[in-house]
């Protein structure tokens, strides 16, 4: 957007290439409408369709119809075509540079050794935090989770089970997310407490242990096989930027950090992109402040409803009473997945 406004603007983004991120993969229709808004078509990307939420809680398991189309996506295809389309629009993409420091909102530092002034930063680092303008170290404390993810090789038993839906497994601790992706192999994704790991011995272990309690799932990952696993440690859910200063856009996680379950931090970023990107045009850097809190208060609702649906998902006894009751009106789980939504 600053591009196609003739802004010099730069992007700076440590990956050379096509990468995995831990991710689910789910595009939300709010998250959809972001894009389609960008120019970017997801549908053009290979994203497979998804109608409904299944949700397995042990052997119980409830299946409902989303209120509007979503869709699976790899975040290796996505995120390069969302760095095509700043590069098209005529924004400096630069890869394989890291941002080392930032030193107040007007200079950062790279690890090239160079430094960039600029009117206003857009700091959109995701779980990573930047040295000088790091979150409170009491967001992670609090709650340290772990996330990953892999895919699964594409099978007959995939296709068939994971067609037009998100699976999310629910466990103590944590979940699993499910979905197909545009090659046919299905993503796995799953965020857990940091203890279930170390008490299991490693992801692998905790991942084998898991197969075994969950049937459900342990036909999955073995319908698939799994392949490499990335990981991402210390994911502050629940927080939210409040303030900021004059020329300090924090966008994305480093804004607002949804609890994974919802599936609509893509959606979150995007909308805090195009909002940033907005206010920065209309009232320059000095619209920082303005922008940060009415995204905090936008946001707030959302984050607050998914940490709930989090808590009582990951605690075995408020889980078998969510299955109980979702079984008795799965469209409940509908509703859940409207007010989870940042957008609309
Ligand atoms: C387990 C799990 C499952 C999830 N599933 C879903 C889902 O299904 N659907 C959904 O909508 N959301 C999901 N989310 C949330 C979603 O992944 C995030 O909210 C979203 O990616 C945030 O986008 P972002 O742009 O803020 O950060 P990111 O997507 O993390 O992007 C940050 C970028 O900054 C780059 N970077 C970082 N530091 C530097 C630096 N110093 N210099 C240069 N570049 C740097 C990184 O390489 C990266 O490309 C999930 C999250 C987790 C943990």
């Amino acid at each position: 957007m600053l591009g196609r406004a003739g802004l010099a603007a730069e992007l700076i983004e440590r990956t050379i290439g096509p990468r995995d991120v831990v991710c689910g993969g789910f595009l939300g229709w709010d998250a959809l409408a972001a894009l389609d808004r960008l120019g970017i078509d997801a549908w053009v990307l290979g994203a497979r369709a998804i109608g409904r939420v299944r949700l397995v809680g042990g052997e119980r398991l409830v299946e409902a119809t989303l209120p509007h189309r979503a869709a699976g996506l790899s975040r290796r295809i996505l995120d390069e075509a969302l760095m095509d389309a700043a590069a098209r629009a005529g924004a400096l993409v630069r890869r394989g540079v890291a941002v080392r420091a930032a030193e107040g909102a007007h200079r950062v530092r790279l690890d090239t050794g160079e430094t960039i002034e600029a009117e206003a930063l857009l700091l959109a680092t995701g779980k990573h935090e930047l040295r000088g303008l790091a979150r409170p170290r009491e967001a992670i404390a609090a709650d340290p989770v772990v996330g990953f993810r892999t895919a699964l090789a594409p099978s007959v038993s995939l296709e068939q089970a994971l067609q037009g839906v998100i699976e999310l497994h629910l466990f103590d601790g944590g979940y699993a997310g499910l979905l197909l992706q545009e090659d046919g192999s299905a993503n796995l994704c799953v965020s857990v407490a940091r203890d279930r790991i170390s008490q299991a011995g490693g992801i692998a272990e905790l991942i084998a242990r898991l197969s075994k309690e969950l049937p459900h799932l342990g036909q999955r990952i073995h319908g698939g096989g799994a392949g490499e696993w990335q990981a991402v440690a210390g994911i502050p859910y629940g927080w939210r930027a409040k303030g900021t200063e004059p020329g300090l856009f924090r966008l994305g996680d480093q804004g607002a950090v949804i609890a994974s379950l919802a599936g609509d931090g893509i959606a979150i970023a995007l909308a805090s992109g195009i909002e940033a990107a907005a206010a920065l045009l209309r009232h320059g850097p000095q619209g920082a402040q303005a922008f940060q809190a009415g995204f905090a208060g936008r946001a707030r609702r959302p984050l607050a409803i998914a940490s709930k649906l989090r808590g009582a998902a990951e605690n075995g006894r408020t889980r078998r009473s969510l299955m109980r009751l979702l079984r008795w009106a799965p469209f409940l789980l509908a509703i859940g997945a409207r007010l989870t939504r940042f957008g609309r």
